[in-house]
């Protein structure tokens, strides 16, 4: 291996998306030499085209509640603490778009902490008699960021190389990664073609449309309904958004129907308001990436062949304690934030933080291992 003139970092991060950008920004304000990594520059993936609100998950009771209720306080006091330039804090209208959401709306309004009122007659005068009818929770404060402005913002002073990572190498201590090499790796590449052979990690990938546009009507307050509409950080916009469609990739080959995408987000903000006067200025798509337990994944990552040499029972169905399988050294992958990679990014890289400073253990419920025991099953059945 040629020996690279580029000083070791204590970290490399593959991924400028909101995870990849947020773990650098939080490992280098500690004090670590951070190399961030992206294919296509910073915010290029899902995170580029998110409405990004910082807006509570409306779950029923669980650990998933549990760990979207934690994040959402602590990303509202990140973004307005250390990037307000790019944050708006305005009241946010959650209103459910179905019986079945209304019933979540209703249990969660009478569970949540979170400081919620009466909604306004202004706000109220302007919706749709369906918005108006359905269950709905009115939070005193919302908040939306400027996406790629945050995630740029947050990656200055962290070194930043523009590279397409083909492949990973373990070698002498260090992961190298082209040139680059650091003990540490933190893998956040979204719903991107995985680097390493790790099946189990169940990703799915959610294809979504947003728009810009201005429009006559003044909107008070950010609003979830069928699609989220809500004044942006920048004068006089406003944002509608997402789609979600399971069906599309961007790696398929075919062509996305942008006008249709318009079409669907226009239709269903008509839903809950009349907006007047529109005229359409952007457009914004990614993929969001999902597990299958809606949970995030913040964790090691299992090297699947050498743990089933160690434990071939694995594929009978033999459980294996997790401290016994056979990891990666010093990686860690960030990913699976579905809907909510904003909300969830500095709640993730602070534990990212505190795991690879701190040594402090990370939350095994979000371990991407989780998957592990029932894949090595499955795949006895399959071979
Ligand atoms: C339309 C839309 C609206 C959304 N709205 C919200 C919202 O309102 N609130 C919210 O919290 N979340 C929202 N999300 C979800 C949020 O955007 C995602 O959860 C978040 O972007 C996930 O970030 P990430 O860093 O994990 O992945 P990404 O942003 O996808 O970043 C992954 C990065 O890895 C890079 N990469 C991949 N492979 C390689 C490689 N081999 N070499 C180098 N680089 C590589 C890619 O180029 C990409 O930049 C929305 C998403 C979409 C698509």
């Amino acid at each position: 291996m040629p020996i690279s003139k580029i000083s070791p970092y204590d970290v490399i991060v593959i991924g400028a998306g909101v995870n990849g950008c947020c773990s650098a920004y939080t490992l280098h304000s500690a004090g670590l030499r951070v190399a961030l990594i992206d294919q296509d520059g910073i915010a290029s993936g899902g995170s580029g085209a998110a409405g990004a609100f910082i807006s509570p998950k409306i779950s029923k009771a669980g650990e998933l509640k549990e760990i979207m209720t934690e994040a959402h306080a602590e990303a509202l006091a990140f973004y307005t603490t250390h990037f307000p330039q790019f944050t708006l804090v305005k009241p946010l209208l959650h209103i459910a778009n179905s019986p079945k959401e209304g019933e979540k709306v209703e249990s969660f309004k009478h569970e949540t902490h979170i400081k919620h009122s009466n909604i306004p007659h202004a706000i109220q005068t302007l919706l749709s008699d369906e918005a108006k009818n359905a269950s709905s929770i009115y939070f005193d404060m919302g908040a939306v960021v400027d996406a790629q402005g945050v995630c740029n913002a947050m990656a200055e002073g962290v070194d930043f190389y523009p590279l397409k990572v083909e492949q990973l190498l373990h070698a002498g201590g260090c992961w190298h990664v082209g040139e680059l090499r650091a003990k540490n790796l933190v893998l956040s590449i979204g719903a991107y073609p995985k680097l390493l052979p790790i099946d189990y990690v169940g990703l799915r990938g959610i294809w979504g449309h947003r728009i810009d546009i201005e429009t006559s009507t003044h909107i008070p307050c950010i609003l979830h309904h069928h699609v989220s509409i809500s004044p942006t950080t920048k004068e006089g916009i406003v944002a509608i958004g997402a789609t979600h469609d399971v069906h599309y990739s961007p790696f398929s080959g075919e062509a996305y129907d942008i006008e249709q995408g318009r079409n669907i987000l226009l239709e269903k903000a008509s839903m809950t308001l009349k907006l007047n006067n529109i005229n359409i200025l952007k457009d914004y798509m990614g993929l969001r990436s999902g597990s299958n337990d809606y949970l995030p994944m913040l964790g090691n990552l299992v090297d699947a062949e050498a743990t089933l040499e160690k434990y071939p029972h694995m594929q009978h169905g033999k459980a294996v304690d997790s401290s016994e399988y056979i990891y990666y050294p010093n990686l860690t992958m960030i990913n699976a934030s579905g809907g909510y990679g904003f909300v969830l990014a500095p709640y993730l890289a602070k534990r990212l933080k505190e795991f690879i400073i701190g040594a402090k253990a990370l939350d095994p419920i979000l371990s991407p291992s989780r998957f592990f025991p029932r894949w090595a099953k499955r795949k006895s059945f399959q071979s």
